[in-house]
């Protein structure tokens, strides 16, 4: 039997092959928790384990429960090492250590974990500049590795909850705050869209030891099943602006891809496109063969969600780290050129949706104006230059020499 070969077509969110939703892929909405997957088997294997056993069974099945819990913990250990060599991590695994040492009144001031955790410290402080120490996981024993999960577990549980409790008024401000913006036509979206949008994603609590969450300051959005996750380590401190960052993302246009199914040729569903997770755009970030203008998306995205939310100005952190160059960059761009580029041109092409049942030139047009309007206020394609000189060095020193002369970045090579 011959194989249709699959063919990639641009949808609406309108579109039949959208809303049939056959292929797409549901989230289940389950949080993993970092560790809980071996905690559950170390409970299972001792569970099995009864009293009304013939003793010479529940010998066998207590040995077979005390390998598997050291073979769990082996593989914590493993993972916590891993998670370590990614110096993005640091924090979150320096937050196990100390929802510990707040709990020490339960383990008690000399515990064995409070020793290492202490080590590690020291090591971290005596390391050389731009070097990390390695920290020594294997050296944690068995007991308090489990009690350092466990912990970290329940912390995860607690902070569940109050997500749940919080999540409602996150939404109903977010409404609150970004009605009036559209009545008013500054954002370039309807009430419709936005209650679609809001209706269809999925707010979840996330581990960030499990899933990187670093590049949005502790939170993600998936076009492919509409999740936005809030990790569960800065849901206390920024909830609300991870929470405002990521559905901005998920109100955000997009470019929707079908795919036509993969099925043999005497099939009724041969012909039929169906929803594929693949997407060519995200608000204004491109996702081709080779993603482009991540950092202007992102700097569109927080610039926004600043205007909408009151970045708690009494935590200084927060406001100056989070996707800081993208937005200087931004502002650069928008004044350093022949003449000033409005920030509405940018928030229009932001979120503007791709239809491919318009005419092609009525397709995307505020993405087409934007283009254009750099490319005038500066040299022709001059967006795609600047993408490349990031590319090839970084946002900050595009910054950099976007301030002294852009011309630098037009002629880069
Ligand atoms: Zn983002």
């Amino acid at each position: 039997m011959r194989k249709e070969s699959s063919r990639i077509i641009k949808i609406a969110e309108n579109s039949p092959e959208f809303r049939e939703n056959i292929y797409r892929p549901m989230s289940d909405q389950k949080s993993y928790v970092f560790g809980a997957m071996e905690m559950e088997i170390i409970e299972a294997n001792l569970s099995k384990n009864s009293l009304n056993m013939d003793p010479q069974l529940r010998a066998w099945q207590t040995h077979m429960a005390s390998s598997i819990r050291r073979e769990s913990l082996r593989k914590i250990r493993e993972d916590l090492t891993v998670a370590y060599s990614n110096p993005r991590n640091t924090r979150h695994i320096k937050g196990l250590f100390e929802d510990i040492s707040l709990a020490s009144s339960i383990f008690g001031g000399n515990s064995k974990i409070v020793q290492f955790y202490q080590q590690f410290k020291d090591a971290e402080r005596m390391a050389p500049a731009n070097t990390r120490p390695f920290a020594d996981f294997f050296k944690l024993e068995d007991d308090s590795l489990e009690s350092l999960i466990r912990q970290h577990i329940a912390r995860f549980e607690v902070t569940e909850k109050l997500f749940r409790k919080e999540l409602p008024g996150f939404h109903q401000r977010f409404i609150t705050r970004i009605k009036p913006r559209i009545k008013s036509s500054e954002l370039g979206i309807d009430e419709d869209t936005l209650e679609r949008r809001l209706a269809a994603t999925k707010v979840v609590i996330a581990d960030a030891l499990r899933a990187d969450l670093t590049a949005d300051a502790g939170g993600q959005y998936r076009v492919a099943d509409d999740v936005a996750s809030i990790s569960q380590q800065d849901f206390k401190r920024l909830g609300e602006e991870i929470y405002t960052h990521e559905i901005m993302h998920a109100l955000s246009g997009k470019t929707l891809y079908a795919e036509k199914s993969i099925v043999d040729e005497y099939s009724d569903e041969k012909n039929k496109y169906y929803y594929t997770n693949k997407y060519g755009r995200l608000g204004l970030m491109i996702n081709g063969k080779h993603e482009r203008f991540r950092w202007l998306n992102e700097a569109v995205t927080e610039t926004l969600t600043r205007e909408l939310i009151d970045t708690a100005p009494d935590r200084p952190q927060y406001s100056q780290v989070v996707y800081k160059s993208e937005r200087e960059l931004l502002e650069l761009l928008m004044i350093r050129g022949k003449y000033q580029i409005d920030l509405k041109l940018f928030t229009d092409a932001y979120f503007e949706n791709y239809d491919p049942t318009l005419p092609r030139e009525k397709r995307i047009p505020a993405w087409k104006t934007l283009y254009k309007t750099i490319s005038e206020a500066y040299s022709p394609g001059f967006l795609t230059e600047l993408d490349k000189y990031i590319k090839a060095k970084d946002v900050k020193a595009a910054a950099h020499t976007m301030q002294i002369d852009w011309h630098e970045v037009a002629n880069f090579k």
